[in-house]
Order: C-alpha cells, then structure tokens, then sequence
C-alpha cells in the first residue's frame, strides 16, 4: 500500500496528459468521524480546496447522506453530488437524477425496519436510528462496548426479515437502503454525463469505508482508488492517506499540481 502523498510523484506522471477527475466520500474523509453524525462539518480549508478543484478539473462529492444534508454540508457550487448511496444525483449544471423507481418498492419496507430498529435501541443507550430519504441506519458510536455484539446479532435479525434492502456497514454504523445504487455506479454516472473517460481524465476516488470499496472497484483499472485511515486487509483501493488531515493536503497537492491547467 503506497502513500497518495509520498508517492504524489507517480500521480503527476499520470497526469502529464490527463486531467484529474476527483471524487471524495463526505464522512470521516473530508471531515473528521464524529459521534453524533449532525455534527459532521467541513473545515474551512478544505472547503476553500475542492472550490478550488472545482475550477480546475470534474469534482463529485458522493457520500451515503441524502443528497441535500450532503448539498447543504458541502454547499459550492460547480460540482457534482451524489447522496444516498448514488440513488440521488446532482450534476454541476444543476440537473438532478432519482432512482425513485428502484428504490419505490422498498419504501415499506423501510418504514417497517425503521419501526423495528426503534424499539431495539429502546434497550440499548447510545445507538442512535436515523431514517434517510431511502434508508435507515443504525449508529452505535455511542453504545458500550460489551452490549455492541448483542446489538448486532439483532440488528442481523431485522436485516433477514428485509431481504428487499441492503445491508451495508461502515464504521460504526449499519445501514439497511434501497437497492439499484452504490458508489461506484454513482461515479460512472457522473463520468458519462459529464463525458470524462479515461482518456482525456485520471479519475481519482477517495473514501475511508466499506461502502467505498465499490467505488474503488469501479476505478481499479481506470483510476486511483485512495483509502483514509485504518486499511483492511480486503481493499481495491491502491494508495492510502493518514486521516483528513492529510486528505485537504492532497487536495492542495492536486490543485497544485494542476496551476495553469484552468
Ligand atoms: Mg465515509
């Protein structure tokens, strides 16, 4: 696993005849993992960069947060989101795009987990439920360490009683969302409306979670997957940064390294 930062030399190389095509994760890659997830804010730095990046070569920001908290979190224009998990999609020219249709008969579904995950944190203090636009996630940050096993053999049992939604995991937090849609599909989407292919763009794609993995998976022989933090043994990811720290010096690094190129 190569340092994005040590090894920025090899990414200059291969962007000699490309144009970076940067898309980032929100939580816990751009801001910190905090643990109440309203309190998930952007620094003011790392606003001022991706702005800057913006200006200069595509920018998507595709996070598992409904598409207008992320919006509004991110708040710059002349970029593109992606909420939900890619089921919602903003495009820098402002138009939108909605999966409602394979996500609308999950919607009961979803009412019914949420009913669900609501009487089991009855009993366990500190796991917090957060219905989404097209989901509902299960956060445990807060939960004692000795009751999160209990917690999860349950959470599994509502999962099986929905086989209609997705399970995915991220740190601290489960997630059971509607399907058709994940971060990789969010980011060929963007590619294809905003025509960035391989040849004119180095797509670059930057998240700290599982359900990241498919964004890297997307990107593995077209681009550069970055993985934030802790690094499990099963990644597609080829390059790692420290924390977010080092991710806004990236980001500078890349804006950088593409002066004039606006
Ligand atoms: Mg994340």
């Amino acid at each position: 696993m190569k340092s994005a930062i040590g090894r920025f030399d090899e990414l200059v190389t291969l962007l000699r005849s490309r144009k970076p095509a940067l898309f980032v994760d929100y939580d816990g890659t751009l801001t910190p993992i905090v643990q109440n997830p309203a309190d998930a804010f952007l620094s003011e730095r790392t606003k001022r960069l991706l702005e800057e990046a913006g200006k200069r070569f595509p920018v998507g920001v595709i996070s598992g947060r409904d598409l207008s908290d992320l919006m509004g979190r991110v708040g710059i224009g002349g970029i593109a989101y992606a909420g939900s998990h890619g089921l919602e999609i903003a495009f820098p020219n402002g138009e939108r795009k909605q999966l409602v249709n394979e996500f609308h008969e999950c919607q009961s579904e979803v009412e019914a987990a949420e009913i669900e995950l609501r009487l089991l944190t009855k009993d366990f203090s500190g796991a917090i439920v957060e219905r989404k636009r097209f989901g509902v996630a299960l956060h445990y940050r807060g939960v004692a360490a000795d009751r999160i096993g209990d917690l999860l053999k349950l959470f599994g049992e509502i999962a099986s009683r929905h086989q209609l939604l997705r399970r995915s995991e991220g740190k601290m937090v489960v997630e059971l969302s509607g399907t058709g849609a994940n971060k990789g599909t969010a980011i060929s989407e963007i590619m294809t409306h905003e025509g960035i292919s391989e040849e004119t763009h180095l797509p670059i794609f930057i998240g700290d979670d599982l359900t990241d993995e498919d964004g890297f998976k997307t990107l593995k022989n077209m681009g550069i997957g970055v993985i934030v933090g802790y690094v499990p043994k099963l990644t597609s990811a080829e390059y790692y940064l420290r924390d977010e720290e080092e991710v806004s010096e990236f980001l500078e690094k890349l804006v950088d390294a593409t002066r004039g190129n606006a």
